[in-house]
């Protein structure tokens, strides 16, 4: 120990928790793993602010012991609910030295290292997208913060571009967008313009005039969702955005699950037409292989995110303001450099083996549909647009779906969690996981016949 600092040092502690983290990484977590009722939580874990402290061993002893067995496996093959998670071993580790590393990724003059290869890897997305070299943006935590920024910044625009101001701002978006967007309109005291979707929920460029026959004053964006969470379906893109390149609305798209599919050839077309959106964000810890928490929000004119963003005080008159500033694209200021572990999986194995990634989590998907399709009492809702299953189970009401749902997640054998679709209960399959098997799937199927 080093006695001329404050904190005591002790290497063995820490190396244990390195240790801890590492089998983590290559070992994975039990898949039976679960939340408990807190009043059991409380009683296991006891006080542990206290102060004289419990000591770095005993509160590691309660993190991997009683801590952890009570958080879910996001990254188990098997977990198939909500959005899981599939993050490379490579990014995993990363997360570590980013820690270690403490970056301030917030300025240039800060975090310049860290901010060259983040951009790097947000340029890769942004040619995806098919936008030109100056398109630009930051991560932020979620998808959740990347649409409040985009449409920050989108009704930034819209206002500058007018005297008076509309009785009531809005933004236009389809029944199935994510709640986040609804959560964005309501932080930014908006409306919701509603546009229907087609047979499944799709927004098409029709529906959208029909929907802006009514007036669009106030109208200063259209969501559209590439993948929409529920049912993985992509709006139609193209006809939307000539909907908007005619009447000069900034488009959103909010790729936050499915914008990965962007990555593979064979669902490209469904994003024809993105070329044209002014914002976009995808979750790389969703579908991108990068632990939690990062989101990457691009803007194809950045000048309107910083715009919107930049916050300027004394204290901040020595950032140069010609260089990149992360802080200038969202509502953030101080941030962490969460793009880095995407960056280092991306640098590590290169991006033919993430198209192929995207591409083998595809193949998967339109496996299950056919062995779905072999077993008459199962019924696809739709095909899916990426990989995003809904299915019916023949004969089963609601308490029959929760019951296998629950019996499995205990046995952790599968995690999938009912859903809803046209007010019917249905089964949900999200894929993620490049190596979730076919095989293991049609076991699944299989229990459902019995
Ligand atoms: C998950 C999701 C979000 C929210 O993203 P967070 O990262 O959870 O904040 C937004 N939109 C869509 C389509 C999503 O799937």
């Amino acid at each position: 120990m080093k006695a001329d600092r404050f904190w005591p040092s002790d290497e063995p502690l820490l190396r244990s928790v390195l240790d801890w983290s590492w089998q983590r990484i290559l070992g994975g977590q039990d898949p039976t793993a679960r939340a408990r009722p807190v009043d059991e939580l409380q009683a296991d874990v006891g006080e542990t602010v206290t102060p004289g402290g419990i000591g770095g061993a005993e509160a590691l002893r309660l993190f991997t012991q009683v801590l952890v067995p009570a958080t879910r496996a996001q990254d188990n093959p098997m977990n198939l609910a909500y959005v899981p998670a599939a993050p490379t071993e490579a990014a995993l580790v990363f997360d570590l030295a980013v820690s270690a590393a403490e970056v301030f990724a917030g300025t240039w003059e800060a975090g310049a290292g860290a901010v060259v290869a983040e951009n790097q890897a947000l340029a890769w997305l942004a040619s995806l997208a098919g936008w030109p070299d100056s398109a630009g943006g930051c991560f932020v935590s979620g998808a959740t913060m990347g649409n409040l920024s985009a449409l920050v910044a989108a009704r930034h625009r819209a206002a500058g571009l007018r005297d008076d101001r509309p009785g009531r701002w809005r933004f236009a978006a389809t029944a199935d967008v994510h709640s986040s967007v609804h959560a964005a309109a309501r932080v930014m005291d908006c409306g919701v313009l509603e546009v229907g979707g087609d047979g499944c929920g799709r927004m098409t460029g029709s529906a959208l005039e029909a929907a802006l026959e009514a007036g669009d004053d106030g109208l200063f964006a259209v969501v559209v969702s590439a993948g929409t969470t529920n049912a993985g379906v992509v709006d139609d893109i193209s006809g939307v955005s000539r909907v908007c390149r005619e009447r000069g609305i900034w488009l959103h798209v909010d790729g936050a699950y499915g914008g990965a599919a962007l990555a593979a050839p064979s669902a490209r077309p469904l994003f024809d037409g993105i070329e044209h959106a002014d914002s976009f964000v995808v979750d790389p810890h969703k579908w991108l292989f990068a632990p939690y928490d990062c989101c990457a929000l691009l803007y194809r004119e950045p000048v309107y995110g910083a715009d919107a963003h930049s916050q300027f005080a004394t204290y901040l008159e020595q950032v140069d303001r010609s260089e990149w500033n992360p802080a200038d694209y969202a509502v953030h200021l101080t941030r962490r450099a969460r793009g880095l572990p995407f960056w280092f999986s991306l640098a590590t194995y290169g991006t033919d083996m993430y198209r192929d990634a995207v591409e083998q989590v595809l193949s998967v998907t339109r496996g299950v549909v056919e062995e779905i399709g072999r077993r008459t009492y199962l019924s696809l809702v739709m095909e899916p647009d990426l990989s995003v299953v809904l299915f019916e189970r023949t004969g089963w009401d609601e308490a029959d779906y929760v019951a296998w749902s629950e019996r499995n997640a205990r046995a952790g054998i599968v995690l999938c969690v009912p859903t809803r679709w046209a007010d019917r209960p249905v089964l949900r399959f999200c894929f993620v996981n490049p190596d979730t098997l076919v095989e293991r799937i049609s076991e699944v199927l299989d229990s459902l016949g019995d």
